[in-house]
């Protein structure tokens, strides 16, 4: 079986208020994106597709895959302008051969081996799986003008993460169609936030949630990127 990462560094970081994107941010001595590509090069992933903004292609081959001598990044291409025309745009350079893909957002540095297996095994047998949690407080659907419309039941409700992994072929045949129905899609309104999204609107194959863990979180903020500091610090400490 082989198996490719498609870690998505694409983004603007617009929400960090910093000079850099925040996938080139320090953390611990290292960029953030560092730690992802960390955790599937030390992994039994066969080989990662970087995705990185127009233009920043030559930076990351030099300052992060050489620098640090990563050998399974076989190929950076550039993004798009939402995360789901980036992960277009990675699915599109991974390997004819590859049987399973995973996907993955470079600014959650917490991945680990453990989640990565755990997830594995399950979308060998279920095809779609994402990584995710149960949520820790109750959830409020809001309505017009702030006001409560529904309150799920909090046993039911998860926040999901990356990887979202995927049989090779289920992920590409739903981005396909996404390409020919996506003006349809977002004129119905439809936001296109994760890859689970695409496969369950148009694929109609079930998507099954996998425990990843509370420390995978995605750095999106300052306060997040200062979290991320003193997670790593504790788990230094141990
Ligand atoms: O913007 P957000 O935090 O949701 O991004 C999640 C991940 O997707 C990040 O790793 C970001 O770099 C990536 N991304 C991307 N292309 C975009 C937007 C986000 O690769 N157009």
């Amino acid at each position: 079986m082989k198996t490719t990462a498609v870690v998505l560094a694409g983004g603007s970081g617009k929400r960090m208020n910093a000079d850099r994107p925040k996938q080139y941010l320090e953390l611990c001595g290292h960029p953030l994106l560092y730690y992802s590509l960390r955790a599937f090069e030390d992994s039994f992933i066969d080989e990662i597709v970087l995705v990185t903004a127009a233009g920043e292609e030559e930076y990351c081959r030099t300052q992060i895959v050489e620098t640090y001598g990563f050998q399974k990044v076989r190929q950076i291409v550039p993004g798009g302008k939402e995360r789901y025309h980036s992960v277009m745009c990675g699915i599109k350079a991974v390997s004819e051969d590859a049987d399973y893909i995973f996907i993955h957002d470079g600014a959650r540095p917490f991945i680990t081996e453990e989640i990565l297996a755990r997830v594995y095994s399950d979308v060998q047998e279920k095809k779609a799986c994402v990584v995710g949690m149960p949520v820790k407080d109750t959830i409020k659907i809001a309505g017009e003008r702030g006001v409560v419309k529904d309150t799920p039941k909090r046993a039911l409700v998860w926040q999901v993460q990356t990887p979202q992994v995927f049989d090779a072929g289920l992920i590409r045949r739903a981005y396909g169609r996404l390409e020919k129905e996506e003006a349809e899609l977002l004129a119905r309104g439809v936001e296109i936030t994760d890859d689970a999204m695409i496969v369950e609107l148009l694929s109609g194959h079930e998507v099954y949630l996998v425990e990843g863990s509370y420390e995978n979180i995605k750095v999106t903020t300052p306060d997040d990127l200062e979290y991320a500091g003193w997670l790593f610090a504790k788990k230094l400490e141990k």
